[in-house]
């Protein structure tokens, strides 16, 4: 017989961990599904400086760990498993990698990931000196020279992490200024191993077994150049983890699912928390204020929906 809960959420990030945290506590018989490390993106960041509570941080790891054991304490449900369906009845029937579940409520908490750059050579080399995760793989690149790609906050703190282990990072920016917070961007500006490259544009990454080389093109002069790094981290931003909720929910035309403040989406039962909703500060203050916000809209929508 399907597993029956009163809430499903699916995405263990902050977002989801939170809503969690409050339906548990709220009385309500809550299952988390998250297909990879629970925790989500936070698990990356070395150092979490901007989450208030913690004036010396936190390591994203730590925090992660922290807000799971507090909603398991609560009575949480955890499950490892992919989301493959969703079929609306009266209540939602969910089919995943380990089975089948139904539920009256769903929150879908499921983030973003790394926005690719599309540049050919990008997949065949990722894992071959093409990285997305600076805190993961900066170590292997220990006094080489490496490559930033992107001017936002995560391109610069990538870069002044890289700068520990690396002999050299170059930032190659799109534009001439950078997206990055001002204090940031000051650190890198005063950071003797960073070179910027602006107004250009990775073509190609070029490497036979390993990331030989990268071509580059200014947008300015249209100049074709070549650079020798060891590695490259692609930091470009995110895209939303939504392609499984597509026929489902509504979704801008970038993917992020459609709410307001109460974290309801288009779907009558279905709410939405954190990186994966439009308009996201996509901050894990702002995710944990989603998650408190899309429990509390399902307990009323629970209370409602036993009358
Ligand atoms: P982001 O703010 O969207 O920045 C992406 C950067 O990549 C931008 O500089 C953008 O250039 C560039 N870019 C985008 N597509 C590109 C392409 N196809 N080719 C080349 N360059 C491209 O993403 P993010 O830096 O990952 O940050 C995501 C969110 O997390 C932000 O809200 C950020 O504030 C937050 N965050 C905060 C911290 C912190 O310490 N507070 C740390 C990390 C992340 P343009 O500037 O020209 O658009």
């Amino acid at each position: 017989m399907m597993e029956r809960y009163e809430v499903i959420i699916v995405g263990g990030g902050p977002a989801g961990l939170t809503a969690g945290l409050y339906s548990s506590r709220a009385g309500l018989n809550s299952l988390l599904i998250e297909r990879g490390i629970v925790g989500g993106q936070i698990v990356n960041a070395t150092m979490v400086e901007n989450y208030p509570g913690f004036p010396r941080g936190i390591s994203g790891a730590e925090l992660g760990a922290l807000m799971h054991q507090q909603a398991v304490k609560y009575g949480l449900e955890v499950v490892a498993a992919e989301v493959t369906g969703i079929v609306p009845k009266k209540t939602y029937s969910i089919s995943t990698t380990e089975g089948d579940f139904e539920t009256k409520a769903l929150i879908i908490a499921t983030g973003s990931e790394y926005r690719k750059l599309g540049a050919p050579g990008e997949e065949r080399l990722t894992g071959h000196g093409v990285s997305y995760c600076a805190t993961c793989d900066g170590f292997f690149f220990r006094d080489r020279e490496v490559a930033v790609i992107g001017g936002g906050d995560t391109a610069i703190t990538d870069a002044l992490e890289l700068t520990r282990h690396v002999k050299k990072v170059y930032v190659i920016h799109r534009r001439d200024e950078l997206r990055a917070g001002q204090v940031l961007q000051q650190r890198a500006l005063d950071e003797p191993k960073l070179e910027f490259v602006w107004s250009t544009v990775v073509e190609k990454l070029v490497g036979a077994k390993m990331l030989e080389e990268i071509k580059l093109r200014n947008v300015k002069t249209g100049k074709f150049s070549t650079l020798k790094v060891a590695g490259i981290f692609i930091a470009v931003g995110l895209t939303p983890n939504s392609h499984s909720f597509i026929n489902v929910v509504d979704l801008d035309n970038t993917g992020y699912i459609m709410t307001d403040e109460t974290m309801t989406t288009s779907a009558t039962g279905i709410f939405v928390a954190g990186d994966v909703r439009k308009n996201s500060p996509r901050q894990i203050g702002a995710a944990v204020g989603d998650g408190v916000a899309a429990a509390m809209s399902v307990f009323k929508y629970v209370q409602e929906h036993d009358k």
